[in-house]
C-alpha cells in the first residue's frame, strides 16, 4: 500500500490543474486514477491493477478522504482532495475556453444525452468528437472508434475498476490524450443524481452520505475501508 500512496499527487489541486493543463497543451499522453480506498485495494488483490497503479504513465490522485487519512498513518501529507467529479468540470471549462476536443464515454443512455445537452448548451467551444453510453455490449469497439478520432480528454465512465482496465489496456495505441476513469461523474454533472449536501462535503463525510443513500455499497465500504487502514496498521507496525 505505501507504494501506492507514495504516488499520491501531494499538491493543491490548483497545481494539479496547471500541470494537466500543460499536458494536453503539449499532448502528453496522461492516465489518471482519481483513487479512493477501495481502488487502492484492488491494486494488493489483483496483479493487472498492481501494474496499472505503479506504471510511470499512470498518475494517482486523492479522490477519497480516506485515502488523505491512510497517507497521514505512512506520514505522508496531501492538503486536499481532487476529485474526479471536480476534475471532469475542470476540463471540460478548459476544453470549452481552449477550444480542445473530448469524447465521453459511460452511463446510461438518459444521462450521457443529457451530458451531450449540457456541453452543446454551456461549453460549446468543447468539440465534441462524440459520447457512448457505458451499457453497449462492446466497449473494446468503442476504443478503437476513440483512437480513430485523437481526443484532447477522454473521461471514461464505467465504474472503477473496469474503466481503469478498459483505459490501460488501449493506452498504448494512443499517441496523446488525457485518460480518466470517472466513475459516477456523469450521473452527478448532468443533474441526474445530487452530490452529497455542501455540509457533508464540508465534514468529509461525503462517504457517509453515498453509502447510507445505498446499501449495495456497505459491503464495498468494509472492504475497501476497514481493511484499507487495518492493511496500512499492519504495514506502518512492520517498518
Ligand atoms: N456504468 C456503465 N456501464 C456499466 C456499469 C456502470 O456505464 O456496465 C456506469 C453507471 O451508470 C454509473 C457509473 O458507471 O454512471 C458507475 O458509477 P458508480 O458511482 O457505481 O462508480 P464509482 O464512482 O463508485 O466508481
Amino acid at each position: 500500500m505505501r507504494t501506492y500512496i507514495e504516488k499520491i499527487y501531494r499538491r493543491s489541486k490548483k497545481e494539479y490543474y496547471d500541470c494537466i493543463e500543460k499536458r494536453i497543451q503539449n499532448e502528453q499522453k496522461t492516465f489518471i486514477i482519481t483513487a479512493n480506498p477501495e481502488i487502492l485495494m484492488m491494486g494488493e488483490k489483483d496483479e493487472e491493477f498492481n501494474k496499472i497503479l505503479l506504471d510511470d504513465n499512470t498518475q494517482i490522485v486523492a479522490d477519497g478522504i480516506g485515502v488523505i487519512k491512510g497517507a497521514k498513518m505512512f506520514g505522508i501529507d496531501i492538503p486536499e482532495r481532487i476529485t474526479g467529479v471536480e476534475l471532469s468540470e475542470h476540463l471540460i471549462e478548459y476544453c470549452n475556453e481552449n477550444e480542445k476536443s473530448m469524447y465521453l464515454f459511460g452511463a446510461k443512455p438518459e444521462v450521457i444525452s443529457k451530458m451531450k445537452e449540457k456541453i452543446i448548451q454551456k461549453y460549446s467551444n468543447v468539440k465534441l468528437l462524440g459520447v457512448q453510453d457505458g451499457y453497449v455490449e462492446d466497449k473494446q469497439k468503442v476504443f478503437e472508434e476513440i483512437e480513430k478520432l485523437k481526443p484532447d480528454v477522454v473521461l471514461v465512465a464505467l465504474g472503477a475498476p473496469n474503466q481503469e482496465r478498459l483505459i490501460y489496456r488501449n493506452l498504448e495505441k494512443f499517441e496523446k490524450g488525457i485518460f480518466i476513469g470517472v466513475g459516477g461523474t456523469f450521473d452527478v454533472l448532468s443533474g441526474s443524481k445530487k452530490r452529497a449536501p455542501k455540509i457533508f462535503i464540508k465534514l468529509n463525510l461525503e462517504w457517509l452520505y453515498r453509502i447510507a443513500g445505498s446499501p449495495k455499497r456497505w459491503k464495498r465500504f468494509y472492504e475497501g475501508s476497514i481493511k484499507f487502514i487495518l492493511k496500512i496498521r499492519k504495514e506502518v507496525k512492520e517498518k
